[in-house]
């Protein structure tokens, strides 16, 4: 069914809306009177707002819509089902780790003492929320093989921008801030975006045939002026740079440091760390690697993990165990915690701000603390041999696509996959269809597309991240579809051009959609 044959309705027309699309907005369904609450009689003598607010009152009414409390229920409810999501079917977005996001930690994050642990609790009344803390950032220091750690950054960019924060201010200390970063062809765009911000000169590094670094360019282009690589570990074409010791030796040579953005460690939680590797400074994705929600513009969270000389530069606050301290708990003062816990250590957790390295600030408070519980949960539900798990069924699940779709789809890179796998378009360009095509026609079986023309060194990219939250079963629908459309390709490359045809509305203009939004659809007359 095309979208010009579904019914339409709108205020005027007596026809019910099709179930789940071409929803009427509020103020076009209102009609006066209605009312969503109903309101005891007041009790308390009656003001005129107008003679009380005077020139402030608002001479004509707000118009806001009127509806009855079903209708509100019933609009939003239909409002959420065009959402596609990670609840709904696989979400193959590569670079973006889209994994189930376990409802544990959803649970574990609601606990009402965790929740709703306000900021400017003073430290003695925090000892819980920043255990939490505390633990999460062993966990993290653990998983990295790195010594010190912030949560502060509020994504990956921010981790990184923070991060060469770091970077910037160790160099500063040694004498000279030094000039430029370096970054490969195939790195994510926030990668030279934060070495910019942060004042530096971005110089680009090929890559050499199987897609990873080229030792010899490496060689003769890190100088006195390097301050770091910024290196994406796997990289983004989904390959484990093995030469990744003999990169760090040679920045270390220079006097240059080596930065991992580390939104990749679904690849290398458990397997391998990156602190036993030559990486001085990194981040973390929790909103990938660990599971807090993402998309939709939610809060993320980019914590940044760095060797003990970068220590010192960290945001402030830093989390601090002070051995003198009280034993005390949320509820309890510590007397009546001393006397029913006898045995246990006095110490305390603490925010210390004495830091006169700092690069300061980054954020707020602490970071998102909500991601923090839910990562934390996370990781102790799965414990050691289930994080290695999920790492060795996510390689598995990208090398199981990969070998199911590589007879049809090109191949660019033959190095073995890790997390993701990308192929190209060089086929079915051939036939005048494009990755953007393909993966418009994937919407009408049911999927989310895959990243679309990226990584930018892979011309017409297909870049395909299951997570190990697939099944085989689900694989098999999406290895089913992607076959399916290969053959239409061949067969009518005309229904793969001007897919999808299942939606409410198809193409879109997706420039005009990013300069002029028109954001209130009307039914055509
Ligand atoms: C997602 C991603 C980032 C950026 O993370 P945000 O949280 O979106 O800021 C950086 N690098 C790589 C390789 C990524 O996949």
């Amino acid at each position: 069914m095309s979208s010009s044959e579904v019914s339409v309705a709108n205020a005027n027309q007596k026809v019910r809306p099709h179930p789940t699309q071409n929803e009427a907005l509020l103020f076009e369904k209102s009609s006066p009177g209605k009312r969503a609450c109903k309101l005891p009689p007041l009790d308390v003598p009656a003001v005129d707002a107008a003679a009380l607010l005077g020139a402030a009152h608002r001479s004509r009414s707000a118009e806001l819509p009127e509806l009855s409390e079903i209708e509100i229920i019933r609009h939003f409810t239909r409002l959420s089902t065009w959402n596609y999501s990670i609840d709904l079917g696989m979400y193959p977005l590569g670079s973006c780790t889209m994994k189930y996001n376990p409802r544990v930690n959803e649970y574990v994050a609601r606990i009402e003492g965790l929740a709703e642990a306000h900021p400017y609790r003073p430290d003695s009344l925090a000892q819980g929320i920043l255990e939490v803390i505390g633990l999460l950032q062993r966990c993290l220091l653990e998983i990295t093989g790195m010594d010190a750690i912030t949560l502060q950054p509020a994504a990956g960019a921010h981790g990184e921008f923070t991060g060469i924060l770091l970077v910037r201010a160790w160099h500063e200390s040694q004498g000279n801030p030094r000039r430029k970063i370096l970054i490969p062809d195939s790195a994510h765009g926030t990668n030279p975006a934060s070495a910019a911000i942060c004042g530096y000169t971005v110089e680009t590094l090929k890559s050499n045939p199987e897609g990873g670094i080229d030792l010899e360019a490496l060689t003769r282009q890190v100088d006195e002026e390097t301050a770091a690589l910024m290196l994406t570990n796997p990289s983004t074409i989904g390959v484990f740079e093995s030469q990744i010791h003999k990169i760090a030796d040679i920045l270390h040579a220079k006097g240059a440091l080596l930065y991992m953005d580390g939104a990749n460690m679904n690849a290398l939680v458990g397997k391998a760390r990156p602190g036993d590797f030559g990486v001085d400074v990194m981040h973390l994705n929790l909103h990938k690697t660990f599971s807090t929600p993402h998309g939709g513009g939610g809060p993320g969270s980019g914590p940044v993990a760095c060797k003990a000389f970068l220590e010192p530069f960290l945001p402030i606050p830093i989390l601090v165990r002070n051995e003198n301290g009280t034993k005390c708990a949320p509820g309890l003062d510590s007397e009546t915690w001393e006397s029913k816990n006898p045995d246990t250590p006095r110490v305390s957790l603490g925010w210390n701000y004495d830091r006169p390295q700092s690069i300061g600030r980054v954020r707020a408070f602490y970071g998102n603390v909500g991601m923090f519980i839910r990562a934390l949960a996370y990781i102790l539900a799965n414990g050691p041999d289930g994080l290695r798990q999920t790492t060795e069924d996510a390689v598995l699940n990208a090398n199981y696509i990969r070998s199911q779709l590589e007879d049809l789809f090109e191949l660019p890179y033959k190095t073995p996959s890790m997390h993701e796998v990308v192929f190209s378009d060089k086929r079915q360009a051939a036939r005048g269809i494009k990755t953007g095509d393909i993966a418009k026609r994937l919407i009408d079986y049911g999927f989310h597309p895959y990243t679309v023309s990226f990584p930018l060194i892979v011309h017409g990219a297909l870049m395909i991240e299951p997570t190990e939250s697939e099944s085989r079963e689900e694989l098999d629908l999406f290895i089913a579809a992607m076959r399916s459309i290969a053959r239409e390709v061949e067969e009518n490359p005309e229904l793969v051009k001007t897919a999808p045809h299942s939606t409410r509305v198809s193409r879109l203009d997706e420039v005009q959609a990013a300069r002029k939004p028109i954001l209130r659809w009307r039914p055509q007359p």
